[in-house]
C-alpha cells in the first residue's frame, strides 16, 4: 500500500492574509515512490516587496507587544494543535518518500521542537518584552554611570528558505525561535515536497493562534523577494552550498548587512575508537548507528554519516557487518509494512546521487550495493526514486580528495581506515567544517583526543560507548536544546541551541546611563535605581509590588554559641568554623568564621514575615556568594529589595526575585545573593 491516489493540486501562497496561487499551473511534483503527480507549484503574480512589509507592518508590532511568556504560550497551543492533527500529515509526508519512521523524525520531530521552545520560553525568559544579557557593567567609581547589555526583537521580518528533505521540522525548527523572539516569519520550503509543508502551514493559519502575518508561506521561486531585504530582516538557507554562497552575497544581504545564516554540505564523520574492536559492545553500536545513518531518510539527511573512519585492522569485520546489515534493509513503498527504506525525494535526485557515487568511485572502491541496480521489497523500481544502499571504501584516505569533497545526498557512505588516532581526527576534519560528528569509544584517554582535536571544525559532537546505548539520542539527531550547524563548508551557522536561537532574531544592544533609567529600560531593579520603603513586601501581592520596594532589617549578632550550635545541629564541623588554630593558618581567615549558611539563613530569619501571605513560596536562590568573612561578634543586617517580578500567564501567582545583600557592622557586604520566590496575584486570594 501507499497513500491514496488523489488529484493533483495546486499549491497556494499564503501571503498578504490570503490563500494565493500563482498566475500558471507550475511544473508537477511527482510523489516519490510512485511518480504520480501529487501537486503544481508556482509563484508568479506574487509581490514580493508587499509580502515583507506586510509582515514587518502588519505582525511586527502584535508579537513585539507580547511578552516572551504570551508567545511561549501561542507557541505551546500551536505545538499542541498541530500533534492533533499528526496523522493527516503522515499520509502527506509518504509521498515524499518517508517512511513512518523518517515521517517521525519530520512531524513530531518537528512539532516537538516547537514544544520544547515554547516550554524553554517560559522556564529561561522572563514574562518581559526586553531581554537582558550579563551583568551590570560598572563604568564609574562612584555607580552612577553603568551599562547593560538588552536584546530587542528586529523590526524586520525573518525568511527562511528550506531544504526538501524535511519539510516540516525544517520550518518548524526555524520558526519557533524566531516567533519567540517576536519576529514575523516568510517560509519558503523545497518545492519538491512544498505540498507538505504547505498543508501544515494551512493547518497553523486555520488555528487562528498566530497574529496575522507573523507567517506567510511561499510555494515556488522567490522572485526578487531578496531584493527588499533591509538590515532588520534576517535570512536563513538550508541546502546546497551553491546556492547558499549565491544567496549570502547577494547585493542586498550584502549592503544591508542583512543576518544571514546557512547550513550547506556537510561531510560528516563517525570514528570508531582504537579501542572498540569487533566483539566489543561499541563495535556493535557503531555498525548499528551507521547502518541507521545511511537509510533513515534515505540518507537525505544534512546530519548522516558520510565518512566511516576506523582502525585498519578493523575495515574487514566492519565491511562485513555493515555489508549484512545493508543488504537487509527493505526498500520500498514508504507506507508499505516491513519496509525499512523509502525512496529518494525524486527521480533527479537519484540521478544526483548517483553521478556523486561516480565522483567518490575516483577515489573509492564500491564495497556494497550497487547504484545501478534497484532491488525493492514492494512498488515498482522503476517508476520511484529508489536507491539501495551504498558503500564505499578508500583504501588511501588521505589522497582520497573526492571523499573530503562531495555529498552523495542519499544512502551513501564511504570508509577509511586508520593507522592511528591522530589520524583519524585528520581525516574528520578533512571535512572542511561539518554539522556533527561522532566517536564509539570506551576510552576516556580516545573520547578526549577525538573530541577535543575534531570539535573546532563541527558544531556537534557525540560519544557514544556501552553505556549510553539505549538512551543516546543518536549521531544524526538536532535537539531543539543543542545547537545545530557547523563551521567551514557547514555554513558557518548556528540554529537552535535552546535560548541561542532565540537571540539570532534580535539585537543585541550596550545601554549606558544612570542606574534609574537603565532599571526603567530594563524593567529590573538595578543597584543606584530608586528604591521604595512602607509596608513589608511580603505582605504585598503581585498586584500590590513594584520593582525597587525594598525592606532594611534589624541587625543580629552572630555569637560563637550559634556557630557552635549551628555545627552540631547540621553535622557541619569544618575546622574553619570549629578549630581555631587550624582557621587561623587558613590564608583566608583571621579566625574561626561563622557558616555561609548559616548567614544565609539568619538572613531569612531577619527578613522574612512570618504570617500567612502573598508570598507561597521560596524556591531557590541563584548567584550565592560569600564575599567577607563573618566573625564571633559581628552584626548582620539584611537589604532586600523586589529586583524581578514575572506574573504567570496561566496560574494565579508569579515569580518574584528579590536582590540580597547582607553586610557587617562595617558596612562591609558579607553575602550577596538573589531569592526566588513564588508569589500570589491576589491576596487574600479572590473568592
Ligand atoms: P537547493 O540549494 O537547490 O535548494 C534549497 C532551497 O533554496 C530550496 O528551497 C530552493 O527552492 C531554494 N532556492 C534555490 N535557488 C534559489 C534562489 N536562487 N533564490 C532563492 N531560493 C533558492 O537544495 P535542495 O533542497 O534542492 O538540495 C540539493 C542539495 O543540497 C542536496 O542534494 C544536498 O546535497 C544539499 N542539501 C544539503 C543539506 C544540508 O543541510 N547539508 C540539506 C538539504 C540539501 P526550490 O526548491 O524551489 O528550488
Amino acid at each position: 500500500m501507499n497513500a491514496p491516489v488523489r488529484t493533483p493540486r495546486r499549491l497556494e501562497s499564503y501571503v498578504c492574509g490570503a490563500w494565493t496561487p500563482g498566475q500558471n499551473e507550475g511544473p508537477a511534483l511527482l510523489d516519490a515512490a510512485t511518480g504520480a503527480p501529487v501537486a503544481f507549484i508556482d509563484s508568479s503574480g506574487l509581490d514580493f516587496a508587499d509580502i515583507l512589509e506586510h509582515g514587518r507592518k502588519v505582525a511586527g508590532p502584535k508579537l513585539r507587544d507580547m511578552s516572551f511568556h504570551d508567545r511561549a504560550g501561542m507557541l505551546k497551543a500551536l505545538g499542541l494543535a498541530l500533534m492533533a492533527r499528526k496523522e493527516e500529515f503522515y499520509t502527506e509526508s509518504f509521498r515524499t518518500g518517508a517512511t513512518r519512521a523518517d515521517g517521525w523524525v519530520d512531524i513530531e520531530g518537528g512539532i516537538g521542537t516547537m514544544l520544547t521552545f515554547a516550554s524553554k520560553g517560559r522556564r529561561e525568559l522572563p514574562n518581559t518584552r526586553v531581554l537582558t544579557e550579563g551583568d551590570i557593567e560598572v563604568l564609574s567609581q562612584d555607580g552612577s554611570f553603568l551599562a547593560q547589555h538588552i536584546l530587542t526583537p528586529l523590526h524586520g521580518v525573518a525568511v527562511h528558505i528550506n531544504a526538501f528533505n524535511f519539510p516540516v521540522w525544517g520550518m518548524l525548527e526555524k520558526i519557533a525561535p524566531t516567533l519567540l523572539a517576536g519576529v514575523p516569519c516568510v517560509v519558503k520550503p523545497a518545492s519538491q515536497t512544498a505540498y507538505l509543508t504547505e498543508l501544515v502551514v494551512r493547518r497553523i493559519i486555520e488555528t487562528g493562534i498566530l497574529p496575522e502575518g507573523a507567517l506567510q508561506l511561499i510555494c515556488g521561486s522567490v522572485g526578487d523577494l531578496l531584493d527588499h531585504v533591509t538590515g532588520q530582516d534576517a535570512v536563513t538557507f538550508t541546502g546546497s552550498a551553491g546556492v547558499g554562497r549565491k544567496l549570502k552575497s547577494h547585493p542586498a544581504i550584502v549592503t544591508n548587512s542583512t543576518r544571514f545564516t546557512m547550513e550547506a554540505d556537510s561531510l560528516n564523520a563517525s570514528i570508531l575508537g582504537s579501542d572498540a574492536v569487533a566483539g566489543t559492545p561499541e563495535f556493535d553500536l557503531f555498525v548499528k548507528e551507521v547502518a541507521r545513518e545511511m537509510t533513515s531518510k534515505a540518507g537525505q539527511k544534512c546530519t548522516a554519516i558520510r565518512r566511516i573512519i576506523a582502525p585498519r585492522a578493523q575495515v574487514q569485520a566492519l565491511v562485513e557487518a555493515l555489508r549484512d546489515r545493508l543488504g537487509n534493509t527493505a526498500l520500498g513503498l514508504p507506507a508499505a509494512e516491513g519496509t525499512r527504506m523509502g525512496p529518494l525525494a525524486s527521480l533527479d535526485q537519484r540521478q544526483e546521487v548517483r553521478e556523486r557515487i561516480r565522483d567518490l568511485q575516483t577515489v573509492a572502491e564500491i564495497v556494497a550495493g550497487n547504484p545501478d541496480e534497484v532491488r525493492v521489497s514492494s512498488g515498482d523500481g522503476a517508476a520511484g526514486a529508489f536507491l539501495n544502499p551504498v558503500l564505499l571504501y578508500a583504501d588511501k584516505p588521505f589522497a582520497a580528495d573526492a571523499v573530503h569533497e562531495v555529498e552523495a545526498f542519499g544512502p551513501v557512505s564511504t570508509l577509511l581506515p586508520y593507522d592511528s588516532l591522530a589520524e583519524a581526527v585528520e581525516l574528520a576534519r578533512m571535512g572542511k567544517g561539518s554539522l556533527v560528528a561522532s566517536v564509539f569509544t570506551d576510552d576516556k584517554a580516545v573520547a578526549e583526543q577525538v573530541v577535543l582535536g575534531a570539535a573546532p571544525w563541527h558544531g556537534r559532537v557525540l560519544i557514544g560507548n556501552r553505556l549510553t546505548a539505549k538512551t543516546s539520542t543518536g549521531h544524526g539527531s538536532p535537539l531543539a536544546g543543542l545547537i545545530h550547524g557547523g563551521p567551514g563548508r557547514a555554513g558557518g551557522g548556528e540554529e537552535m541551541g535552546g535560548i541561542r536561537g532565540v537571540k539570532h532574531f534580535m539585537q543585541r544592544t550596550a545601554v549606558q546611563g544612570a542606574p534609574r533609567l537603565l532599571s526603567a529600560v530594563t524593567g529590573r531593579w538595578i543597584e543606584g535605581a530608586e528604591v521604595q520603603h512602607g509596608v513589608h513586601p511580603f505582605r504585598k501581592s503581585l498586584a500590590e509590588l513594584t520593582i525597587g520596594d525594598q525592606l532594611i532589617t534589624a541587625a543580629r549578632k552572630v555569637t560563637l554559641e550559634d556557630v557552635e550550635h549551628f555545627a552540631h545541629f547540621t553535622g557541619d564541623t569544618f575546622y574553619a568554623h570549629m578549630d581555631e588554630a587550624a582557621a587561623k593558618a587558613n590564608p583566608f581567615f583571621d579566625d574561626r568564621v561563622a557558616h555561609g549558611y548559616l548567614v544565609a539563613s539568619f538572613a531569612a530569619g531577619l527578613f522574612v514575615e512570618p504570617n500567612p501571605g502573598p508570598v507561597l513560596a521560596n524556591y531557590g536562590v541563584d548567584n550565592l556568594r560569600f564575599l567577607t568573612p563573618v566573625y564571633f561578634g559581628d552584626s548582620l543586617q539584611v537589604r532586600l529589595t523586589c529586583k524581578e517580578i514575572n506574573p504567570r500567564a496561566n496560574a494565579d501567582h508569579g515569580e518574584v526575585r528579590w536582590d540580597c545583600q547582607v553586610t557587617n557592622q562595617n558596612g562591609a557586604v558579607v553575602a550577596q545573593y538573589d531569592v526566588l520566590t513564588m508569589v500570589a496575584k491576589q491576596w487574600p486570594a479572590a473568592a
